[in-house]
């Protein structure tokens, strides 16, 4: 039978439940449990899909087409394990569900409340988990106690206890213990009233992990256990790591998963740890021998959250190598302003992420034309691919006019469009291609031995495809359509042979990225990139130009 771990937060939001929920899972599964996760998000969208990620951060999609919250990005890549469309329920879904039931008159005449009828199909959600054969499932509860949203989640989560039985369930409330510089101390006070709060609901936490920028002393988790109502050694300090790879050693050291495991009556003397290939991550996370700048060039770089998941597989492929990855944020519409250019010029890669509606794709279009003509490992993904293929066609194909039917409906040269309009159909609208599609490599290609395979599957999220009619010009052109759907119909993948790295996929290869193992098509870039900075001078007028961040 499946045991739950439900995490809160409290005093505030950003403090890395996310985070903690999945250093939790990494550390139960290095104790042979079989672990899954779930986001639970108390905002009205259905799916975080619609949401813009300059706001929300990136749309995280699974191997089903599930367009969920970045959290789950993290749940991956820490557990390494798969998850589905399961693993992230919101309040607009689960209304719609009620309210869709309601309709059909499936409550056979009753008065349709919040308690039971929402907190039951919350419920119901979290039950789900069950059947996926976890020992543990740990469900992050989004929002911050103390929110009006979040009520019915956590009046939901207070009755699974009940339901599920005392020793099947084990609540972790995070919070913040700041510390005041005038008075040179660190306060408990927001987390006493946060539990108090949690309580009020009819939550008593069993573990309190606290988030501070300095370590907690003893003394002070000793005091937040007495007014909290916890075991001594239940009070987790979680102080601010230098990588985020650090944080499930740290909460091992601090005893989170034992304490997690003894409420859950799990015998820890069956179970031992063995964390060597996350304490390998984390060796290789350190000791970096050099660094690599790779640009990252988009429309939303002032939220780095919104290419979340880029910027990690990015970090994963230097760790391969023991290099250090500086990422280097540029806003796609100030391309090619003269200093971005230089600035482009000076990168040892780049990465042209996937996005949505015009703004920027200028800019994008005149940064893969730098990385081409001056041997700048490029990796193009989705709209970043698209935005390869325009370019090629612009200025080694002699179209002057190519674009994407996204942006353009007039273009002479609609050499990305729509499924639909490429066969003459009108009446499709443009429905997404969303999540993990199988696709066919050729023979002797760059990417067929990146990825030491002919068939691979990667995940999908985009409208508009390479138009199939433009195949052959663009053979002959140069640019090599190395993969394409099993049928032959799509293509996804392109790749200039003549450059040392310059590949485009129609896909989302950041989604499968992991920390101990690096995505073929990043750790390509990368070393790509290490080639190029190797072959060149120091990176002096480099570091006075380049804004990192
Ligand atoms: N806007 C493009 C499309 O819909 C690319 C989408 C993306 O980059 N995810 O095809």
């Amino acid at each position: 039978m499946t045991k739950y771990v439900f995490v809160t937060g409290g005093v505030s939001s950003s403090l890395g439940k996310g985070l903690t929920a999945s250093s939790l899972g990494r550390l139960l599964k290095s104790r042979g449990l079989k672990v899954t996760m779930c986001k639970l998000d108390p905002y009205l969208n259905v799916d975080p899909g619609t949401m813009n990620p300059g706001e929300h951060g990136e749309v995280y999609v699974t191997d089903d087409g599930g367009e969920t919250d970045l959290d789950l990005g993290h749940y991956e890549r820490f557990i390494d394990e798969s998850l589905s469309r399961m693993s992230n329920t919101t309040t607009g879904s689960i209304y719609s569900k009620v309210i869709a039931k309601e309709r059909r008159g499936d409550y056979l005449g009753k008065t349709v409340q919040v308690i039971p009828h929402i907190t039951d199909e919350i419920k119901e959600r979290i039950r789900r988990l069950g059947t996926l054969g976890a020992d543990v499932a740990i469900v992050e509860i989004g929002g911050t106690v103390g929110d009006m949203e979040i009520i019915p989640f956590i009046e939901a989560i207070r009755q699974f206890r009940r339901d599920a039985g005392r020793n099947n369930v084990c609540y972790v409330h995070l919070t913040l213990v700041p510390y005041l510089a005038p008075s040179g101390e660190q306060k408990t006070k927001p987390t006493q009233h946060s539990v108090t709060e949690l309580r009020s609901y009819g939550i008593q936490p069993d573990v309190i992990v606290c988030r501070s920028d300095q370590p907690i002393s003893d003394g002070l988790k000793r005091k937040i256990a007495l007014m909290c109502d916890v075991p001594n050694g239940a009070v987790i300090s979680a102080v601010d790591a230098p990588s985020i790879y650090d944080i499930p050693l740290n909460m091992h050291e601090e005893g989170l998963d034992r304490i997690v495991c003894e409420t859950l009556g799990i015998d820890q003397n069956e179970r031992p740890i063995d964390l060597s290939t996350w304490q390998e991550v984390v060796r290789h996370v350190h000791n970096t021998t050099r660094t690599l700048r790779i640009g990252i060039i988009g429309k939303y770089v002032t939220m780095p959250d919104a290419y979340l998941s880029v910027a990690e597989s990015i970090r994963h492929a230097g760790f391969a190598i023991n290099a250090k990855t500086e990422l280097v944020w540029l806003e796609a519409e100030r391309v090619p302003s003269e200093i971005d250019s230089q600035r482009i010029r000076q990168l040892d890669g780049i990465v042209i992420p996937g996005g949505f509606g015009e703004r920027g794709v200028e800019g994008m279009i005149a940064a893969a034309r730098i990385a081409r003509e001056h041997n700048i490992p490029l990796l193009g993904i989705c709209l970043g691919m698209q935005v390869m293929v325009i370019e090629f066609a612009r200025h080694q194909m002699g179209l002057a006019d190519a674009h994407s039917t996204e942006f353009s409906l007039t273009t002479g040269a609609p050499v990305i469009a729509l499924m639909e309009e490429q066969m003459d159909i009108t009446d499709l609208g443009g429905t997404m291609r969303l999540g993990a599609c199988p696709a066919m490599l050729a023979e002797g290609s760059q990417v067929a031995a990146l990825y030491d395979a002919t068939v691979v599957s990667e995940r999908h999220r985009h409208r508009y495809e390479f138009n199939s009619r433009f195949v052959e010009d663009f053979e002959q052109a140069g640019l090599r359509c190395s993969g394409t759907s099993p049928d032959g119909r799509l293509v996804e993948f392109v790749e200039l042979p003549s450059h040392p790295y310059f590949i485009g996929t129609q896909a989302h290869p950041e989604f499968k990225s992991r920390p101990d193992r690096p995505h073929p098509l990043f750790q390509g870039l990368v070393i790509a990139a290490d080639q190029r900075a190797e072959g060149r001078a120091p990176h002096l007028l480099l570091a006075e130009v380049v804004e990192t961040k």
